[in-house]
């Protein structure tokens, strides 16, 4: 059976939750997609065993066309664990010549077919020792641990042959050939973070004519006082020069073989990638040579079961890129589940996890390892699995066409770029200290916010992001509004900034256990509350005497107060906010001291006073959501989900007023889609503030789709 949007609503049948959806669907007609409307795309990356391809093969289409699954990647080895390492060439072309005819008949079934590299440098050695099969010379870490199986992505051997070994994949004429994660410096156990092999260290002495040992090397990069030493400079540019020339020449094997194969690139953590001197744009440019639009596949979300709260958290590393790759590359994101059972991972976490891909990201996604690769085959545990792809494409569906016809995301900005850490202050001789922790990601979200890494006003300022600027770019970003940690406040201070945040003075330290909102304004119903801080950082702020003070820090007995959270309007008109604790070792994220009710109608009616405004989207009385906004032409479409066990019992939100006259609601939940007409909908304060009659499951993504009536 063919797959059509129509037929999807054949697979539910036996789905009770489901009922009341394709009811509402079958009256609204909403789950026939419109023509050009993004549609939620499932592409399977997939183990065809070399032992028994053909028998896989008929077993894998009759899975895809069973559970909607229209595109396949096929692993281009013949095993799926990370410590298996490169191919001779010869082993490549057998191998190359079994997924031969399994790409034929795969696409003479409909479904389109891509080839995905799982080694390309190798991911580690896991005890390999591949000296007798290769005499390229091999990664060594900052540690001075020597790899055995993977290979220097300096040494010409191993260039010359990666070309080869693309070429020869390139000749299945793929879609779509896909670099896995494993093209990075870092995460190449027993290697640290490399490489410092003989070629590296040449290499750096010819770049800054000097001849240092590992070492030596190794500490200079890491030094940054007063000023970026010339070898962390030049080791961002080798790093970034050498992961750029290997893409250009496995681009061009593979545009010279199959010029209609796009090249697609699946990568980890930005900040981790910034401390390697990744060009983003650069490679980009590399890939699309061939005029064919790349892709990428961000590392996305939790590979296993995980604390609700930290969803956000963990799916930011694929927002932070959308803003800089979106508009140049198809995203693909990459939802794991390692190892692929039923003890790993919930089917209502895969569920979220998919839902807000779809929503956020893209209508491609990546499902891995729902089944067995190991087995190679299809795992009876799994069929869980299974039922939920078929049963939720069309609610899929339909938030991939929110998110197509509302591309504009919301929120306050998580300030954000890919500029290496040139002047990040490292205190050990480990690489892996490097890249520049992460402060905001994820930490207002669950306290009601919704944020974006795209372009906004209201903006969240991180020490990492501050010291990679100008003078000019700092002054200019003060003249705005900027919500920051007192890390990042002791930062301006150092650099002269003082006077554009309100402060005299700032630094690290004090005893403070207690905080106290002493600022009725801002406070609320909490005036004169106090709040626990005792694990929190504290600095110690000196204010202008112009600055507001929302609360205070209390000491023991009382003996003391200080300066706690504080806003301030510099003579620019920039409006500055400032929370004394330290975001950037986690002062912010999973510790719960931080998140509050009395923290959150504070922080609320401070970014409103930043704003001087509403803010774009804040959900009430709902700890522990994920809010979510995105904006069209013709309608908002706020998301909300609930990461907590215990159901959201009604919702109520407040956006900033998108338009005038009164709103008309669209609902989209697990189990039902359309108009919603009993609700409260009243102005206030510039926002337009909604009591809704409606509910959130534990793990549920609920859209509500406003537009004028
Ligand atoms: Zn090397």
């Amino acid at each position: 059976m063919l797959l059509t949007r129509r037929n999807f609503c054949q697979s539910a049948i036996s789905a009770p939750v489901m009922a009341l959806f394709l009811d509402a669907l079958a009256e609204t007609g909403a789950g026939e997609t419109q023509v050009g409307a993004p549609a939620a795309n499932y592409m399977l990356r997939y183990l065809v065993r070399s032992e028994t391809a053909k028998q896989q093969t008929e077993g894998l289409i009759e899975y895809c066309l069973e559970n909607h699954i229209r595109e396949v990647l096929l692993f281009n080895g013949n095993h799926w664990s990370p410590g298996w390492n490169l191919p001779t060439l010869e082993e490549a072309k057998v191998r190359v010549e079994v997924l031969r005819p399994v790409v034929r008949r795969l696409r003479e079934a409909g479904l389109h077919v891509s080839i995905n590299m799982l080694t390309t440098i190798g991911h580690a050695d896991a005890g390999r020792d591949e000296r007798k099969r290769f005499s390229w010379q091999f990664m060594v870490g900052d540690d001075g641990a020597e790899c055995h199986a993977i290979p220097c992505p300096i040494d010409p051997q191993w260039k010359s042959y990666v070309v080869e070994l693309y070429a020869l994949n390139a000749s299945l004429e793929p879609e779509f050939i896909y670099v896995d994660d494993d093209f990075r410096y870092h995460n190449h156990s027993p290697a640290a973070w490399g490489c410092f092999c003989p070629l590296h260290v040449a290499e750096m002495e010819r770049r800054t004519g000097k001849r240092l040992p590992r070492e030596d090397l190794v500490h200079q990069i890491l030094s940054a006082e007063p000023q970026p030493t010339i070898e962390r400079q030049e080791w961002f540019k080798l790093c970034g020069d050498s992961i750029l020339e290997a893409l250009r020449i496995i681009a061009a094997a593979v545009q010279n073989v199959s010029p209609k194969t796009h090249m697609g690139l699946m990568c980890s953590d930005p900040n981790t990638h910034a401390a390697e001197g990744r060009r983003w744009l650069d490679m980009v440019g590399a890939m699309s040579a061939s005029g064919n639009k790349p892709a990428l596949r961000p590392t996305y979300a939790a590979y296993s079961e995980t604390v609700y709260l930290a969803v956000p958290e963990q799916i930011s590393p694929m927002r932070k890129l959308q803003p800089l790759l979106a508009a140049k590359m198809r995203f693909t994101p990459e939802l794991e589940n390692w190892p692929g059972t039923r003890f790993t991972k919930s089917v209502a976490l895969t569920r979220l996890q998919m839902a807000l891909s779809f929503f956020i990201a893209s209508p491609d996604l990546t499902i891995n390892n729902i089944l067995d690769f190991f087995e190679g085959g299809f795992q009876y545990d799994n069929a869980d699995y299974d039922r939920m792809l078929r049963d939720f494409l069309g609610y899929y569906d339909t938030l991939a066409a929110y998110a197509g016809e509302c591309r504009k995301e919301r929120g306050l900005e998580i300030l954000w770029d890919s500029r290496p850490p040139l002047h990040r202050h490292v205190t050990t001789d480990r690489m892996a200290d490097l890249p520049a922790p992460r402060c905001w990601e994820g930490v207002l979200d669950i306290l009601g916010f919704a944020t974006t890494f795209y372009p906004e006003e209201v903006r969240l300022a991180d020490r990492g992001y501050l010291e990679e600027r100008s003078d000019e770019e700092l002054r200019s970003l003060l003249r705005g509004k900027v919500l920051m940690d007192g890390d990042s406040a002791a930062f301006l201070v150092e650099r002269g900034f003082g006077p554009e945040i309100g402060l005299k003075s700032c630094r690290a330290g004090g005893g403070a256990n207690a905080e106290r909102l002493v600022n009725r304004e801002f406070a609320g119903e909490y005036w004169n509350h106090d709040e626990e801080t005792w694990s929190l950082t504290k600095y110690l702020l000196e204010p202008v005497e112009q600055a507001i003070l929302v609360s205070k820090l209390i000491g023991p007995d009382e003996t003391y107060t200080r300066p706690g959270m504080m806003l301030f309007e510099n003579y620019q008109g920039g409006r500055v906010g400032i929370i004394p604790f330290d975001g950037s070792t986690g002062d912010f994220d999973m510790r719960p001291v931080f998140r509050t009710w009395k923290r959150q109608r504070a922080l609320r009616k401070m970014l409103e006073w930043i704003n001087k405004g509403p803010l774009p989207l804040f959900v009430e009385e709902a700890p522990n959501v994920f809010p979510l906004r995105r904006d069209g032409e013709m309608a908002v479409v706020v998301g909300i989900a609930n990461l907590t066990a215990d159901p959201l019992p009604q919702v109520k939100f407040r956006i900033a007023v998108p338009f005038e006259g009164k709103p008309a609601l669209e609902l989209l939940t697990f189990s039902s889609k359309g108009p919603l007409s009993n609700f409260h909908a009243t102005a206030t304060d510039g926002y337009l503030r909604f009591q809704l009659p409606v509910g959130i499951a534990p793990l549920e993504l609920a859209c509500f789709r406003i537009s004028a009536s």
